[in-house]
């Protein structure tokens, strides 16, 4: 069987993810949820989408009743998602929805609790998880050929110039950079060290805030403390360019990617060469495995799921409870 899925929001992101699903063996793009019709006509030409699939955020309840979509794929503002996500699972949906999940651990919790009463799965957008450097890196620490792992630098960022869009209006990303870029630095300490942080430190740089107002933060740096002793040093920004690296210490070795989160190549090299996987379109991978996953109860190497995402929202959560109040916040996951 094919995952028929239906993308609500038709922004930039969503535009690649329609394209990237056109290569899709296992799901397919066969319905949209959008509150423009003139971007509904659009892409109805531009993807072969029937009426009867489309929807605007007044009817879209009724998908409830369409047995031709399996799953919606919520690719909306980020304080949009939590209600986005809970109208899909109540009609009986399963639900992608991008990252961050929430704007708040509770929110992301909620949605987790929702798609579980309605006995649909709830799959986060990380499509990092699925890309072949990354997973030959996490490889290569689980088979130690890293040995003990004891440091992490994640610095994720790139630059925003216009005050208008929605990632710096506190109301519609729930905060600034770290929600939408630091996110990435965070996840990707988790999957490259391998286990759950278990104390933060933050500071905060704001060198305009006639753009980053209060509550949207610009430049954080942060730094993680895991179990074994292992720590991590991290940077989100909105305010430079092409910031993109990963960089992951262990006592047999080292893995370095630049760039490590972006659409790709990625590129990287161990102590050992270059990782040399293939490269792929990540949305492609993605879609496919999360049809496997949704279809076929699929394990990926690395969680995709819900709670996967609630862990990162408690962490942004400390990272900001930190830059406030200057202190060491303890993580509990
Ligand atoms: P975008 O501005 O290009 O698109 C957002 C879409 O949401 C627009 O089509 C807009 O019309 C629609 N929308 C619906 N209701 C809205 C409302 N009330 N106010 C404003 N817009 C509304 O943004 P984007 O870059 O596509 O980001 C969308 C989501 O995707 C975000 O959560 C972002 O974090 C995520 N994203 C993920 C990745 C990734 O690599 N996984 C990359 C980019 C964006």
């Amino acid at each position: 069987p094919v995952l028929r899925v239906a993308i609500m929001g038709l922004g930039g992101y969503a535009t690649r993810v329609a394209d990237a699903m056109k290569d899709c063996k296992k799901a397919k793009l066969v319905g949209v949820i959008s509150g423009t019709p003139s971007k509904i006509k659009d892409w109805q030409g531009k993807y072969n989408i029937p009426e009867k699939n489309c929807y605007n955020y007044e009817n879209f309840d009724t998908i409830k009743n369409n047995k031709d979509i399996d799953a919606v794929y919520v690719i909306t503002p980020n304080a949009l998602h939590h209600d986005n996500t809970i109208r899909a699972a109540r009609a009986g949906k399963h639900v992608i929805c991008e990252k961050p999940m929430a704007i708040s651990a509770k929110e992301g919790q909620e949605m987790v609790d929702a798609c579980k009463k309605a006995n649909v799965k709830l799959l986060i957008g990380y499509r990092m998880h699925f890309e072949p450097q990354t997973l030959e890196v996490i490889r290569m620490r689980k088979d130690g050929e890293l040995g003990k792992i004891t440091f992490f630098q994640g610095l994720t960022g790139f630059t925003i110039n216009d005050p208008n869009q929605w990632r710096v209006d506190k109301k519609l990303a729930g905060g600034g950079s770290m929600m939408d870029i630091g996110i990435y630095s965070i996840n990707g300490a988790r999957y490259m060290v391998g286990e759950e942080p278990i104390w933060v430190t933050a500071q905060e740089t704001k060198t305009n805030p006639a753009i980053f107002k209060e509550g949207v933060d610009e430049t954080v740096q942060f730094q993680l403390g895991f179990p074994s002793g292992a720590v991590a040093s991290c940077l989100s920004t909105y305010n430079m360019n092409n910031l993109d690296r990963f960089f992951l210490n262990g006592t047999k070795g080292y893995v370095e990617m630049c760039p490590s989160t972006n659409y790709g190549p990625i590129q990287g090299r161990s102590h050992k060469g270059p990782l040399n996987q293939p490269i792929v379109t990540h949305q492609t991978v993605q879609m496919e495995e999360m049809a496997d996953i949704i279809l076929n109860g699929k394990k990926p190497v690395v969680p995709v799921d819900g709670e996967e995402g609630v862990r990162d929202m408690k962490i942004i959560e400390a990272v900001y409870a930190a830059v406030k109040s200057g202190q060491k916040q303890k993580i509990s996951l």
